[in-house]
């Protein structure tokens, strides 16, 4: 039989025995379209970095909220969303079991209350201007993180403090620009690098401590571009490459990248996995092509979960003991059994196409559900009845192709490029529309200064920069977007002696985003023992790229 092509992208694809083994005791169908475009569709499901300013429509206050005014659904801050002034059960209507059901589905989605922005309010401190958060304090523009203090501009962040600029870190503590660094301290323009500090542009070093554009390090002190030096010429050194402007930065930046590509290359980014494959996986057992994943066991094509996620299949965003997830998109903390949901959070099992759920249980197609079993479409049901229902809904939606499917794409709140999945796989305002995917023109508001000073007329010392910055705007280098400098920023980068960024929050997250590796596997030979690996280096490209064992060899 031919393999299936997919719905989306229309490459063939394989769904293989091992898949099947899930989809049988999922019992679901076999999926229509290939796993990056199923990953591409759920991670529409998260806006985590794009706010905009609306009234509360439980409460008249004015909020931020991750969904934009032109939604047809009301919004509410999180206080009122979790309080006990309305039920989802309210909005509930009758199944109609032989109509289409996700028009049916939808309808009901534009009428109910959705939450404003997903933050654990009673854990925030001074830090209104995040989302997807927990566990903050004095944190400014983060996004999708948790345990932080004194953090600004970072995604992916946990358990860190006075990072600016940073992705993908954890426990550090002092970095600016670092990218998926662990337990770094005083590391800044660095990625894939654990226990190092005071140092700048290192790429997978370990323990590394006053070092400048190393790659491939273990416990060293005073090196530059991987040589090593005394103490006194690494400080004369370091006084030479002065990297307080940004033009001196941006030159050791390139010097830096120039010298990384001639030196070998570890295949992928994986720690104490075991019969598993994937990109930035750690701790994981039986994991196959997940991505940005810690502590899994049996799963396969997920992306972004961690903390406990057993038997799971495509599914992204959050975890935190989730098991026996299929096509699920930020749902977690304690889930049990879902399937085709979205956004459903703590404590439910056993629902089917739900969105935005808490606390509940066997439940199908329902929205903004709090501790309810037994419903369709927000009506309750008996167990009895719902059971019935269930089966005959099923029924009829596999003869009409629907059960199996995620939730089409004009169900999502989010255009494309708001949405995380333009992080991992960035497309065009035309792609995305071809593909079905809805796009959010966005205008930045004018900024309220009396200044507007264009980057390259900022002084390139941090040294040579007045207070009074606070009351400017900057104009993007790039696009000219303009961007205001806060006060702890300023503070950061005058502790550090760096320059101010010279690009709009935004371009500079993208930046980061663009430098880590794509979330895609390839097939190559080890550069040095032949053996066929999976990596995140495409065939094409030309550096040495070694298997984990022949890259072990080399470093130590
Ligand atoms: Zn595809
Ligand atoms: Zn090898």
């Amino acid at each position: 039989m031919a393999p299936p092509t997919c719905l989306d992208c229309s490459a063939a694809f394989t769904v293989t025995e091992d898949d099947w083994k899930f989809l049988r005791d999922f019992d679901v169908p076999e999926p229509k379209r290939c796993p990056q475009c199923r990953l591409m569709r759920r991670m529409n499901e998260r806006n985590a970095r794009h706010l905009y300013w609306r009234a509360c429509d439980a409460t008249g206050k004015r909020i931020l909220s991750q969904y934009h005014a032109d939604q047809p659904f009301p919004v509410y801050s999180p206080a009122a969303w979790w309080g006990d002034t309305w039920d989802g059960l309210d909005h509930g209507r009758a199944l109609d079991v032989d109509k289409p059901f996700f028009p049916q589905f939808k309808a009901l989605k534009s009428v109910v209350p959705h939450q404003a922005r997903f933050v654990i309010e009673t854990t925030m401190e001074n830090s209104d201007y995040t989302n997807c958060a927990g566990f903050m304090k004095n944190c400014y523009l983060c996004f999708e993180v948790d345990y932080n203090e004194d953090c600004q501009y970072s995604n992916r962040v946990y358990h860190c403090k006075n990072m600016v600029d940073c992705s993908n870190c954890y426990d550090s503590e002092i970095c600016c620009q670092a990218i998926d660094c662990t337990a770094c301290h005083s590391v800044f323009f660095s990625q894939d690098c654990q226990n190092c500090s005071e140092s700048w542009f290192l790429r997978n070093c370990i323990g590394c401590r006053e070092c400048i554009g190393c790659i491939n390090q273990r416990q060293k002190r005073f090196m530059i571009f991987n040589e090593q030096l005394t103490e006194a010429e690494y400080k004369k050194r370091k006084a030479v490459l002065a990297l307080h402007t940004q033009q001196r930065i941006d030159a050791c930046r390139t010097r830096s990248e120039e010298f990384f590509r001639t030196q070998p290359q570890r295949n992928v980014q994986a720690e104490r996995n075991q019969n598993s494959t994937g990109d930035h996986l750690y701790d994981s057992k039986d994991a196959h092509e997940c991505f940005d994943c810690k502590d899994l066991e049996d799963c396969r094509y997920c992306a972004k979960v961690a903390m406990g996620v057993k038997s799971s299949m495509d599914y992204s965003s959050w975890g935190d003991h989730a098991e026996r997830l299929y096509m699920c998109s930020a749902c977690g903390n304690n889930a049990f059994d879902l399937k085709f949901c979205t956004t459903c959070t703590t404590n439910n099992s056993n629902l089917e196409y739900c969105d935005g759920c808490t606390g509940c249980k066997d439940c199908f197609g329902c929205v903004g559900l709090k501790k309810k079993q037994h419903c369709i479409l927000n009506k309750q049901y008996t167990k009895e009845d719902y059971a019935k229902t269930r089966t005959a809904l099923i029924a009829a939606m596999t003869e009409r192709g629907e059960w199996g499917e995620y939730f089409p794409k004009d169900v999502c709140p989010y255009g494309y490029n708001e949405s995380i999945a333009m992080e991992y796989f960035p497309l065009t305002k035309e792609q995305a529309l071809k593909l079905g995917y809805s796009w959010h023109d966005e205008k930045d508001d004018v900024p309220d200064v009396k200044k507007v000073i264009p980057a390259s007329q900022l002084p390139p010392s941090i040294a040579d920069i007045p207070d009074d910055v606070l009351n400017w705007a900057v104009k993007s280098e790039a696009s000219r977007r303009p961007f205001r400098i806060t006060r702890q920023e300023l503070q950061f980068y005058r502790a550090h002696d760096l320059p101010l960024p010279r690009l709009h929050p935004e371009e500079r997250h993208e930046a980061r985003i663009l430098q880590r590796p794509p979330r895609r596997l390839w097939s190559r030979p080890c550069a040095s023992c032949k053996t066929e690996m999976q990596t995140t280096f495409a065939p094409e490209r030309t550096e040495r790229v070694l298997c984990e064992k022949c890259y072990l060899k080399e470093v130590y």
